[in-house]
């Protein structure tokens, strides 16, 4: 079995709860999105079909416990799902980024899930798939929301109260998007809200630069 890829490498867990251990990433390529600020847009089409067990191999050699699959959007190739169980197995802790529209149901127990709920502002909050929010396991998944102004955050707001994600997930992360000049006052009501929230933000920007890619 194979995966179309857009790239392989080791670096830094730059977001969630992970943030700053060391990662290797499994980035494939392709997704049905378009959120508006996308910073993975060059992982839309191209990418290079590589077996599981080039993968395999590629992961042995970067010799890091940690892997996260991510893309792009990494569940909308079916083969991810057996692929995931494989690195389960082997023993890696691994980590799904996900966009949150197709289902998880089909992801291994093993692994954590970082799961997008999309806010208002990425053009894309109809297409979130509810269910997923149901089928988080307290102890291990996250879920993020990427906010760009007050009206994201209020969204956000009311979806982690409606839905009660500080019981139903590790971490709930608020991630606003790399260099928007409203951050002080998104940081300042998130820091008033009183709710158990994670302000988010993407550490491997601040060490590589915004636009580099596979670091
Ligand atoms: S789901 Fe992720 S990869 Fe897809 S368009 Fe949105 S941000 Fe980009």
């Amino acid at each position: 079995m194979d995966l179309r890829i857009t790239e392989i490498f080791l670096s830094i867990q730059g977001e969630s709860s992970h943030a700053g251990r060391p990662c290797s990433f499994v980035r494939l390529t392709g997704c049905p999105m378009r959120c508006v600020w996308c910073d993975s847009e060059y992982t839309f089409t191209g990418g290079e079909r590589f077996s599981f067990e080039e993968i395999f191999t590629k992961l042995k050699d970067f010799g890091c416990s940690l892997v996260e699959v991510t893309g792009g959007e990494p569940l909308a190739q079916k083969n991810v799902f057996p692929f995931i169980a494989e690195l389960c197995d082997k023993g890696y802790e691994v980590l799904i980024e996900t966009g949150g529209f197709v289902s998880t149901g089909q992801v291994d127990e093993r692994a954590s899930i970082i799961l997008d709920v999309k806010c208002p502002a990425s053009g894309e909050a109809e297409r979130n798939h509810w269910p997923n929010l149901a089928k988080l396991k307290p102890e291990k998944d996250e879920v993020k929301f990427v906010v760009t102004d007050m009206a994201d955050w209020e969204f956000a707001r009311g979806i982690i109260e409606e839905y009660d994600l500080s019981n139903r997930s590790k971490e709930i992360l608020i991630s606003p998007v790399h260099g928007i000049t409203n951050l002080t006052e998104i940081a300042e009501a998130v820091s008033r809200s009183g709710l158990k929230v994670r302000l988010n933000l993407q550490l491997h920007k601040y060490i590589w630069g915004a636009d580099v890619h596979g670091v």
